[in-house]
């Protein structure tokens, strides 16, 4: 059983997610357009990812005997001027979503939640590794600067990447 506040908190988490996984698509179809289709492919997929996270704390909420709540999800974002805008947003993003995951875990700590707090390990785990793959793409286009023949290379590489589908 989830206390009221553990439960409410879970799905303001959970739209987060989604949030995140709209955000990512939204950028994926940018890249689409600028003709970086492995940019693209790259967001797909972790537009994807994002709808796994976003499951898991549905299946959580569910299995403790939570209701689970959708929230409305606000426009993304469709203009960029480059894909290091993209990209620097993104991590903007997942700082701000492993904040609201610390967040959360405080909160499950103060209610004596030690199911959920155990639960929130691989999230709080998952944000490191999430700000360190983008935070390197960021850095690769900030070397790379205005250099279409190596942004192209960067393109090629990034579209390899297998994984969750969107
Ligand atoms: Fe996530």
């Amino acid at each position: 059983m989830l206390t009221k506040k553990v439960e409410a908190a879970m799905n303001d988490q959970l739209a987060v997610e989604l949030e995140s996984a709209y955000a990512y698509l939204a950028m994926s179809a940018y890249c689409e357009e600028e003709s970086l289709p492995g940019c693209a492919t790259w967001l797909r997929h972790q537009a994807g990812e994002e709808v796994e996270h976003a499951m898991r704390f549905y299946t959580f909420i569910s299995d403790r005997e939570g209701r689970v709540r959708l929230r409305a999800l606000p426009q993304p974002r469709e203009k960029y001027s480059s894909p290091l805008e993209v990209f620097e947003e993104a991590l903007e993003n997942e700082r701000a979503v492993t904040r609201s995951i610390s967040d959360l875990y405080g909160l499950v700590v103060n209610e004596k939640d030690y199911a959920a707090q155990a639960w929130l390990d691989w999230f709080a785990t998952e944000q490191v590794e999430e700000e360190k793959s983008v935070g390197h793409i960021v850095d690769s286009l900030r070397r790379i600067g205005g250099r279409g023949d190596l942004l192209f290379l960067l393109d090629k590489e990034l579209g390899e990447r297998q994984g969750a589908e969107a």
